[in-house]
């Protein structure tokens, strides 16, 4: 098996020189929290493959939802159609969804969604007409992530990531990340007094007239470290976008569906963006199934008579897929079933107490957590606050040895990630942490 992936796979964000010379682990099953690979080994799923498995593997749930979905349809199309758990979910979604977001446009991941929110603010500020057409612009933080496509890249601003990319980008207005372990103004949190929002108003206010909208990572910028902003500087971008007339966008791909302790991360500054990205645990991480909330205002502003074409022009073949609607409508409904946002709060508590046990490693440089999102900075001098060289490998060499001792996780180059499925039990959770803390001190005691 191994040999017929090096033959055939192209795995993606994976420089394949070095995956062909490494021994890789290919996965067969999966229960609950536990991956299994093709030898019989075992190993906690410590990022929830890849951020989306919410309930664990196999939810019996979501196994019977799709399979009853199947003895309907597999897939029909919402172009000139609608079909059953399409529009099942998309009530179910606006009930949970921040108040004023009113309508569900499909897509397949989250990169599509946000393509779909900046051409949905884009198109909707050229049909308003004059003054509003010169708002054609978009503002979005330094070390943002968005995802892959040409559009999400544009508004992205991780330079590994993005700069080869730059002659294809479109122009966005850059606010700096407010990133407080290495705060851009040399200030530290609170004596600070906020200087960054000080900062991001005068993006805005510079940029308001042409500027469609605003795009964020509400409170956590994952990929770029599980970056964590400042109290309440989600609700003063709000603030902002209200004041200088531009659409706040909330990516929720990463934060949705409880990740943060809510079940969306705007809750927690009692926010409501103008559009929402929602992808990864929508479907408890079974399907690719992605959507972009909106309010009436915006789609308002796309009706009126066929020849005046109004019409939103876009549109994905899978868009809407019976199969993996069925399965979000499951997960969904898993929430209120099982109290999930309940059941976590002692989880998000537990791993808050495990984590502080790590400060006592000496390459630990900062921990960051937002309910059951985890960063661990690993730097090569605490004091002076180094970052180890990219060459040191230092993430990929303790999510290494982390996989020898059973658990499986990803970094973002120096940041350990944990982001364990929400089903997670204290017993597993302790284990994860009890393997990652070894791990961390096997591989800094030489560097
Ligand atoms: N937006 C955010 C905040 C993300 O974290 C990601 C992926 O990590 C994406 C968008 C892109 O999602 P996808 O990989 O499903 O295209």
């Amino acid at each position: 098996m191994e040999k017929l992936d090096k033959k055939y796979l192209w795995h993606p964000f994976t420089q394949m020189q070095d995956w062909e010379k490494e021994k890789q682990v290919i996965i067969e099953s999966g229960k609950g929290c536990t991956l299994t690979d093709i030898h019989g080994k075992r190993y906690i799923d410590g990022v929830s493959s890849l951020w989306v498995t919410i309930h664990g593997h196999r939810k019996k749930e979501i196994d019977a939802a799709i399979a009853a979905q199947l003895k309907h349809i597999a897939h029909s199309t919402l172009l000139g159609l609608s079909n059953v758990p399409a529009i099942r979910l998309a009530e179910k979604l606006i009930k949970i969804a921040p108040k004023g977001l009113t309508k569900v446009f499909y897509s397949d991941s989250g990169s599509t969604s946000v393509e779909i929110a900046l051409k949905i603010a884009f198109q909707y500020w050229q049909q308003k007409g004059t003054p509003y057409q010169k708002k054609t612009g978009f503002i979005s933080l330094t070390e943002a992530y968005h995802g892959d496509t040409i559009g999400s890249v544009s508004v992205g601003g991780i330079p590994l990531f993005h700069t080869i990319y730059k002659p294809l980008l479109f122009q966005t207005y850059k606010i700096e990340s407010p990133h407080c372990y290495r705060c851009k103004y040399g200030l530290s949190y609170p004596d600070c007094q906020n200087t960054c929002f000080v900062h991001a108003e005068r993006t805005i206010q510079k940029y308001s007239s042409v500027t469609a909208a605003l795009i964020i990572e509400p409170l956590v910028q994952g990929a770029a470290g599980m970056l964590m902003q400042p109290t309440g500087y989600l609700r003063k971008i709000r603030e902002l976008c209200t004041k200088y007339n531009i659409l706040m966008i909330a990516d929720e791909v990463a934060t949705g569906f409880g990740r943060t302790g809510k079940m969306f991360a705007c809750e927690h500054e009692r926010v409501a963006p103008d559009i929402m990205c929602v992808a990864k645990g929508i479907t408890g991480g079974y399907l690719p199934l992605a959507a972009t909330l909106t309010t009436e205002d915006i789609y308002a502003g796309f009706l009126g008579e066929y020849s005046e074409f109004k019409t939103f022009f876009h549109g994905h073949t899978y868009t809407g897929n019976p199969l993996a609607c069925a399965a979000a409508i499951a997960s969904i409904d898993l929430y209120q079933k099982e109290n999930i946002l309940a059941k976590i709060q002692p989880k998000i508590t537990e791993l808050a107490k495990g984590l502080k046990q790590f400060k006592a490693l000496e390459h630990v440089g900062e921990i960051r957590q937002k309910g059951l999102m985890v960063g661990i900075e690993l730097v090569k001098n605490r004091i002076t606050k180094q970052p180890y060289p990219p060459v040191s490998k230092i993430g990929i060499n303790v999510t290494a040895e982390c996989r020898k001792r059973g658990l499986i996780i990803r970094p973002l180059g120096n940041v350990i990630v944990i982001m364990p499925p929400l089903s997670i039990s204290l017993k597993e959770l302790n284990r994860m942490l009890e393997i990652l803390y070894a791990a961390i001190q096997e591989v800094t005691k030489h560097n």
